[in-house]
């Protein structure tokens, strides 16, 4: 891991036991990388300003963080079916369950190169460019605009998936599964296409350069990455969305991914909850946090999704349900490939509406006591 030393505390995230490190070849004690009360860890050896490296040994197996799943070795084809199977639920979720990781607000470049040993060829499906490895095996180029929540990395064996390709206005769209669950995957092919060119439409243009990957899977959850998802059938409206809000425009800090779901929820949901609605403020409901205030806290509180929906309805209300889309669609433009901090969407919406926010945000978003 190559990183440039400043005057700020040099943190890093990675949920695998550290065997061994060294800074710039000179060997340092694992145990002064320990993870603190946060989970980061902290490089503590006094450094020079500059570009430095550290290296770091660990044998990969199942992440310390919530709801991970190890390895998953396969025996009907010899070899493993593996995911990042990343969250935004728990701290560690990202790239730093299997890779060290930076906060999700740097950007970084990334290459693997991986090798399965003692099964057979693999089929990767990553958002980078995928190649062969210098040794065998793969090499997947991540682009530079990356940060830990961007990439996916999915890995089975050959002739255990399926998969459908096509071009469509520009962009390549490969959705694949494994073999054996029962998925209409040409129907989830088509809902893909379908949203993605909604979404453009809606909100601007596709951020994430020429093509969408999708992974359907028998989980009953989904993830987003940069252009590409590992969905469930139900989820996939909801994870192509997110390749407007969420990564399109990424969270300022992890603390800001309540915006992605709360507004993904709110345009995307189905019945039996409902979608694109308004409803007034009430100033009887509990306050409520949806921000969690510390930059190191990494989650997003499950309540981003129905009480986080409930409070973009009370911005329709102000806006309009058309009102608040364009509003959304005029951020997104203005911020496309870039970050979103809740600050920055209580300015706008506030601005959009001649209007301020602040009172709700300070109530049901950053969860303190007090009304008008
Ligand atoms: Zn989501």
């Amino acid at each position: 891991m190559h990183f440039t030393s400043n005057d700020r505390p040099l943190l890093f995230d990675l949920r695998q036991r550290v065997l061994s490190a060294s800074i710039d070849g000179h060997p340092v004690e694992p145990s002064t990388l320990v993870p603190g009360p946060s989970g980061m860890r902290e490089i503590g050896v006094p450094l020079d300003q500059g570009d430095h490296e550290l290296l770091l040994q660990y044998e990969l197996s199942m992440p310390g963080c919530a709801d991970a799943v190890p390895l998953g070795w396969t025996l009907q084809r010899p070899g493993i079916v593996f995911d990042f199977w990343m969250s935004d639920l728990h701290p560690g979720r990202y790239l730093e369950m299997w890779v060290p990781a930076p906060l999700c607000d740097d950007q970084f470049d990334l290459t693997l190169d991986i090798e399965v040993a003692g099964g057979g060829p693999h089929q990767v499906f990553a958002n980078g460019l995928v190649e062969p490895g210098p040794t065998g095996g793969h090499r997947v180029t991540y682009p530079s605009h990356f940060t830990s929540l961007s990439p996916m990395l999915v890995m089975v064996p050959v002739e255990r998936y399926d998969q459908i390709s096509t071009h469509e206005d520009g962009i390549t769209l490969d959705t694949f599964k494994l073999a054996g669950p029962e998925i209409d995957l040409a129907a989830c092919h088509v809902t893909v296409a379908e949203c993605l060119a909604h979404n453009r439409g809606r909100f601007g243009d596709y951020a994430h350069g020429d093509r969408f990957l999708t992974y359907v899977w028998g989980s009953t959850r989904g993830m987003e990455y940069d252009g590409a998802t590992t969905a469930s059938v139900g989820s996939l409206e909801h994870e192509v969305f997110h390749a407007w809000f969420g990564r399109g425009v990424k969270p300022a800090s992890a603390s800001d991914g309540w915006i992605d779901e709360a507004f993904t929820t709110w345009y995307t949901s189905s019945a039996p909850h409902r979608r694109q609605w308004a409803q007034p403020f009430d100033w009887s409901e509990p306050p409520l946090v949806l921000r969690p205030p510390s930059p190191l806290a990494r989650y997003t509180p499950r309540e981003a999704y129905g009480a986080g929906a409930r409070f973009f309805a009370g911005v329709a209300s102000v806006l309009g349900v058309d009102g608040l889309c364009d509003v959304m669609a005029s951020l997104y433009r203005q911020r496309r490939g870039g970050f979103l901090s809740t600050d920055d969407l209580e300015s706008h919406l506030s601005g959009a509406a001649d209007r301020d926010f602040g009172p709700e945000f300070s109530r049901w978003v950053h969860g303190r006591a007090g009304s008008t």
